[in-house]
Formats: structure tokens, C-alpha cells, sequence
């Protein structure tokens, strides 16, 4: 028998990319619908899912700020992207009948709902998944800090933050062979040794808060789920 879940409740973050699946822009209904079964599965096991999605599938400030433009607005776009990205994993949701809401750090409430940290902790202990859209809702900043934020806010156990990558490494595995792999890792050694994990901002908000971030493949079919019950192959970054 597997062995049961070990959280009560985390946020998964999910980037972008991971949506894009063979595609070179957008979303990949098959990757997505995979995402969302793999969200359901954990609900089903008793956990409490909160979920950020990124925008860099979409669009990134960072694009039009390098190429001379105006990076709030460009931060604007991105975040609007990340909308976008959530109503889709909505919609991939619904069509596996998993309960879920949208809360948007901007209002846009002919979408969607508005951010409201009690709404949101009703939905939660409802068994609903919720969506952070919007990230923080602020330029200059990321959905990864967005994810970190809410994490604390919502008094989530762990961020579970999956990438293109089984974990975090010393060097990036796809250009340096020597590489190594951690297994456990602190907050303080990834912001020492400048890992590039997730931006700095989110590590240290991880780190003040008491919140472990467990860095997983989300491109590997059912890790999410094996992660959560302490199975499957993940970088730990925890105090
Ligand atoms: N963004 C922002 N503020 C936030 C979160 C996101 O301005 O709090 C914008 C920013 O332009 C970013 C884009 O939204 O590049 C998409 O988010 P991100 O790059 O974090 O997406 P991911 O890399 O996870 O796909």
C-alpha cells in the first residue's frame, strides 16, 4: 500500500515553461490535463493544494525591458499572462471534476475572484484547489516570490516548486557534466552559493517564514504525487 501523504497542505509552483510541452508558445493541452490529474490525485490523498502558475510560456517583462521598453508595463503583460495560465489549469481542472477557484492579486472580477486570504483559506479547507493568479501583483517581481508569498500567507507546510529539473544542482546539469545533485540543501547555502533555483527574493521569504522548498521534475509523470508522500527524487531546501 503507499505510504500516505506527509503534508497537510502545500502550494505548487509551476512555471510557465513546464506548460509548453513541445510547443514554442502557449499551452499544451495534454501537459496541462496531465498537471491537473496529478493536482486531483493529491487532493484525493487528503493534501491541500494551492497553486501558482507562472507566465513565461506567455510573456515575460524582462523580454520588452532588455529590449528597451518599459518594464512596468511589461511586468503587466506577464502578469496578466499568469492569469491567462491559470484559467487555463482552471479549465483542465473542471473538465477532471476538481473543484478549484481563481483568486487574482489584481482585480478583475468579470474573470475572476479578487486575493482574499480568508476566502481563500475557506476554499482550502473546503478541499477546493486554489489558484494564485497575478502573481504578487506588483512589477519587478516574480511568481516565485508570488508562490513564496502565499505559502506564507496561507501557512502552507512546504512550496513545492516544479521544474524542467530533478532538483537543484551545484552548476546547471545540461552545461556542466560535473554537476552535483543535492539531496538537502538550507535556504542560506542556495542564496551563498547563488543557486539558480528560484529568484533570492522568494528563497529569503522561504527561509524567514520556516517554509522548506522541495525542488521536483514536474516533466516526470506522477512525481508530484510520489514527492508528497516522501517517495520520489527531490532536492529539500530546509533549515
Ligand atoms: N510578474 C510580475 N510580478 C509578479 C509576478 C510576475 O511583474 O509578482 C511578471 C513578470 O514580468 C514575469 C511574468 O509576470 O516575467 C511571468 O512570471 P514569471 O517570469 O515568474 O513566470 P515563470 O518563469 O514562472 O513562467
Amino acid at each position: 500500500m503507499a505510504a500516505a501523504a506527509r503534508y497537510r497542505r502545500v502550494l505548487l509552483k509551476v512555471s510557465g515553461e513546464a506548460l509548453l510541452g513541445s510547443q514554442p508558445f502557449g499551452i499544451d493541452e495534454k501537459v496541462i490535463d496531465r498537471i491537473a490529474g496529478e493536482v486531483g490525485q493529491a487532493v484525493e490523498s487528503g493534501v491541500e493544494v494551492a497553486l501558482v502558475v507562472g507566465g513565461g510560456n506567455i510573456f515575460r517583462g524582462m523580454t520588452i525591458a532588455k529590449a528597451g521598453g518599459n518594464r512596468v508595463a511589461g511586468d503587466h503583460m506577464g502578469m496578466l499572462a499568469t492569469v491567462m495560465n491559470a484559467i487555463g489549469m482552471h479549465e483542465a481542472l473542471e473538465r477532471r471534476r476538481i473543484s478549484s477557484r481563481i483568486f487574482s492579486a489584481i482585480p478583475m472580477p468579470t474573470i475572476c475572484e479578487t486575493f482574499s486570504q480568508q476566502r481563500a483559506e475557506r476554499a482550502l479547507k473546503r478541499g477546493k484547489v486554489v489558484l494564485f493568479a497575478g502573481g504578487t501583483g506588483n512589477p519587478f517581481f516574480t511568481t516565485d516570490s508570488g508562490a513564496a508569498l502565499r505559502a506564507a500567507e496561507m501557512d502552507c507546510d512546504a512550496l513545492f516548486k516544479g521544474t524542467n529539473v530533478d532538483g537543484v544542482y551545484s552548476a546547471d546539469p545540461k552545461k556542466d557534466p560535473n554537476a552535483v545533485r543535492f539531496d538537502r540543501i538550507t535556504h542560506a547555502d542556495v542564496l551563498a552559493r547563488g543557486l539558480q533555483v528560484m529568484d533570492a527574493a522568494a528563497v529569503a521569504l522561504a527561509r524567514d517564514n520556516g517554509i522548506p522548498l522541495i525542488v521536483f521534475s514536474i516533466q516526470q509523470p506522477g512525481a508530484f504525487v510520489d514527492v508528497l508522500r516522501g517517495e520520489g527524487r527531490a532536492t529539500i531546501i530546509a533549515d
